[in-house]
């Protein structure tokens, strides 16, 4: 039985070592350690011996057993890291490889301008609100103080769902659900899509982009208002630029001022873009009708408030010297990614 035991092991050792698949070491150990195997089979002869030598025996032969399964185990786990280090080396990234450019995609120019500007704001301590594009009646008109039937219904003529519904045509809609929602101080700014029923052409769109401020404070007077709106003209346009009020009209502020900055192309000088007059139309703000904040239960003897709104496309078409407002719309890609 130690014979048969140890030539069992050698015979075993040196096939083990000679095998170069995992399949040959599965057939090593059907063969060996099997229920049909050389081990079982001389197991099963353990019957056969004498009562004194069978614990003798079976000990050897479970050392036995021990040995040839401890070799197939060292070798499956051998064969298996060298299998792993050729799949890594094969995988081996060669960093000297020139990397083929991933095309990545950037910001269009009103998304540029729309970050740029609320950025501004929210650095002087301005909180984002969000409003929808698409608004009731109320809040796009009535609330903001043009009943039906008003002349400013016509210059921004929209696109109704329904009666009651409409496509928002300026920002400041979102003015109202902040009165609504917020007691004074306000400091807010709001930006996103809005729509009017306007032809194409050089200078309109049925769907462009607004900017909208709102401040609801104590001592709050058109003096802060001309302040911050220096100081974005020339954030947007450079330290030179300067800025002049004209009085202009809008039925939720009041006094209402349309603003006009030294002309980004001359200086102020006089050229194509100004018509010669060296100043160019920026934006439309006013101290925000009394009427409104009394709606909305604000003690105007104590608070006031300004508003301002402007259009994006118009701010990146001075800012980039684009003069047609229709390239922001016609996805050329070559267009759209000259600008950061
Ligand atoms: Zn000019």
């Amino acid at each position: 039985m130690e014979n048969k035991t140890n030539q069992i092991i050698q015979n075993a050792t040196s096939e083990i070592e000679k095998a170069k698949t995992k399949q040959e070491l599965f057939e090593i150990n059907t063969h060996y350690l099997g229920k049909n195997g050389q081990v079982s089979l001389l197991m099963q002869e353990l019957k056969n011996c004498s009562k004194e030598d069978r614990p003798r025996l079976g000990a050897i032969l479970n050392e036995c057993r021990e040995k040839v399964d401890t070799l197939l185990k060292e070798k499956i786990k051998k064969l298996e890291d060298e299998e792993l280090e050729q799949k890594l080396n094969a995988e081996k990234v060669d960093v000297t490889i020139p990397v083929k450019p991933i095309p990545f995609g950037i910001n269009h120019p009103i998304t540029i301008i729309q970050n740029l500007l609320t950025d501004f704001f929210v650095k002087r301590g301005f909180t984002v609100k969000f409003g929808t594009d698409i608004e009731t009646d109320y809040y796009c008109f009535e609330a903001l103080n043009v009943p039906k039937n008003h002349p400013a219904r016509d210059a921004q003529d929209t696109f109704y769902i329904n009666e009651e519904t409409v496509l928002r045509t300026h920002t400041s809609a979102t003015q109202i659900h902040t009165l609504e929602q917020q007691k004074p101080p306000i400091k807010m700014v709001s930006t996103g899509s809005t729509y009017r029923a306007d032809e194409i052409d050089s200078t309109h769109s049925p769907f462009f982009h607004q900017l909208e401020i709102l401040v609801v404070d104590e001592k709050v007077s058109m003096t802060d208002l001309k302040g911050i709106i220096e100081e974005l003209a020339k954030f947007l346009f450079g330290d030179k630029t300067q800025i002049r009020l004209r009085p202009s009209y809008f039925p939720f502020t009041e006094p209402s001022a349309e603003v006009d900055a030294t002309c980004t192309q001359c200086g102020g000088k006089g050229c194509s873009l100004c018509k010669g007059t060296g100043w160019i139309e920026l934006l439309g703000c006013g101290m925000v009708n009394p009427k409104i904040l009394e709606n909305h239960g604000i003690d105007t003897n104590k608070y006031a408030g300004y508003a301002v709104g402007l259009g994006l496309e118009r701010i990146a078409m001075l800012r980039y010297g684009i003069s047609d407002l229709r390239e922001f719309y016609e996805n050329d890609v070559n267009f759209l990614k000259q600008f950061k």
